[in-house]
């Protein structure tokens, strides 16, 4: 009964929203199978145990026509081409695009839209940070709030750890990349301004140095506007969160609907994703949840793992040794002195397991006809996250509102 109650008392009296909130309500639901099962099991089981009828997931979703029709004009005329437009109403129907995943006339079409996107995304780029891309590069992007348990710096540890590779061996076959990051940071939350100000720096070194192909831009202002440029333009979605924190995520399905492959961890609606998807058109690597807490139970200590693995402590050196930064080694401190000495969000637990599910992204890209064929069969099998199939479960499952026909004059 004491954990169950809306006021807890065991020291200074205080209001439990999430107790209020779920004693308020008939109905309660994650946002993806994932997340439905941490809150049944862990964070809401007693109220799961007294109520189990009022639990319930109910997947995120988006809707195909402002994030594919209005953001990406090109493929949305390509697809309709072959499979009509009923697909804008039913996006299930993008599965009759998996018979063309192998088509050479339909992959080269294909490729071609991907392209024109990011040669107009270079442009924007340009205009706005004055970086210079090149479109025929890998994009690979990352938009979405700051936050560490998204994990934007695991993202820029792969790049410095390219970085050094390529400065320690200019001969290695790394298909160039240009890295895109972007989102808001919450005007408190100091960590996060630090790994906006990590990326420009690490940015300003990579961009100037005459001997590396690879482009890393920050992107300011990012929002749902800016975001219809951004999306239809990437080769590759990272959501790379620390398995068990992203509730579901909503720009991985953005990011699929509009032909990127996704990196990512086994968290929130990338689960689905994959699922749908097919394991061999997704890139998965790290912990899972069950890993995440039965590490955490046993006692986590980073400082061993910097320690032991010569690569990962190079890439973190580097960092806090002033080459990012002028020479300046107390500016990144906070943000290194957290990774090995607490690391919340076991960056450095996954680091490895990302730099080589990063080695595989770049020998699929290596091979354009089945990175294409990916990239195609991601479009067709992502239909279950169209906001039409979630708001219909809501209306369904839980606001018992029947659908109303209209008639639409012709
Ligand atoms: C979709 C979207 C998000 C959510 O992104 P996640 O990757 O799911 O965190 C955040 N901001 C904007 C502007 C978006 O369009």
């Amino acid at each position: 009964m004491a954990r169950l109650s809306i006021i807890d008392e065991s020291g200074e009296r205080y209001v439990r929203m999430a107790n209020l909130a779920c004693v308020g309500s008939h109905a309660i639901n994650g946002v993806a199978a994932l997340h439905s099962d941490l809150l049944r099991r862990f964070a809401l089981k007693d109220f799961a145990d007294l109520w189990p009828d009022r639990f319930s997931n109910k997947t995120n979703g988006v809707t195909p026509r402002r994030f594919v029709a209005l953001s990406n004009p090109g493929l949305t005329q390509l697809i309709s081409q072959q499979i009509g437009d009923n697909w804008l109403k039913d996006v299930n129907q993008l599965r009759q695009l998996e018979k063309l995943a192998d088509d050479k006339a339909f992959q080269k079409q294909w490729r071609a839209v991907k392209l024109a996107n990011k040669q107009r995304l270079a442009t924007i780029i340009k205009e706005r940070t004055g970086v210079v891309v090149q479109p025929e590069s890998l994009y690979d992007f990352q938009v979405k709030r700051i936050h560490e348990y998204k994990r934007q710096h695991l993202n820029v540890l792969h790049i410095v750890r390219r970085y050094l590779d390529l400065k320690q061996n200019p001969k290695a076959q790394l298909p160039p990349r240009t890295f895109l990051l972007g989102g808001k940071a919450a005007p408190g939350y100091f960590m996060a301004k630090l790994m906006i100000k990590l990326v420009h720096s690490v940015a300003d070194v990579v961009n100037n140095d005459p001997a590396i192909q690879d482009r890393v831009v920050f992107f300011p202002d990012f929002s749902v506007k800016n975001a219809q440029n951004i999306y239809p333009a990437a080769d590759l979605s990272e959501q790379i969160s620390n398995a068990g924190k992203e509730a579901s995520g909503t720009g991985n399905m953005k990011f699929s609907m509009n032909g990127a492959l996704t990196i990512g961890t086994l968290d929130g609606a990338n689960v689905e994703i994959r699922e749908e998807v097919g394991n061999d058109n997704f890139f998965l690597f790290g912990l899972t949840t069950e890993e995440v807490e039965s590490w955490k139970s046993r006692g986590y200590h980073p400082r061993e793992l910097y320690d032991s693995q010569p690569r990962l402590r190079e890439t973190i050196d580097a960092i806090a040794n002033g080459t990012f930064s002028g020479g300046d080694t107390g500016l990144f401190r906070p943000l290194i002195d957290h990774l090995i000495y607490h690391d919340t969000y076991m960056l450095l637990a996954d680091f490895q397991a990302y730099i080589d599910s990063q080695s595989e992204v770049s020998a699929a890209w290596g091979n354009s006809a089945k990175w294409t064929r990916m990239s195609i069969l991601n479009v067709a099998r992502v239909g279950k996250f169209s906001s039409d199939r979630a708001i219909a479960e809501y209306c369904k499952e839980i606001w018992n509102v029947p659908p109303v026909h209209i008639e639409l004059p012709s």
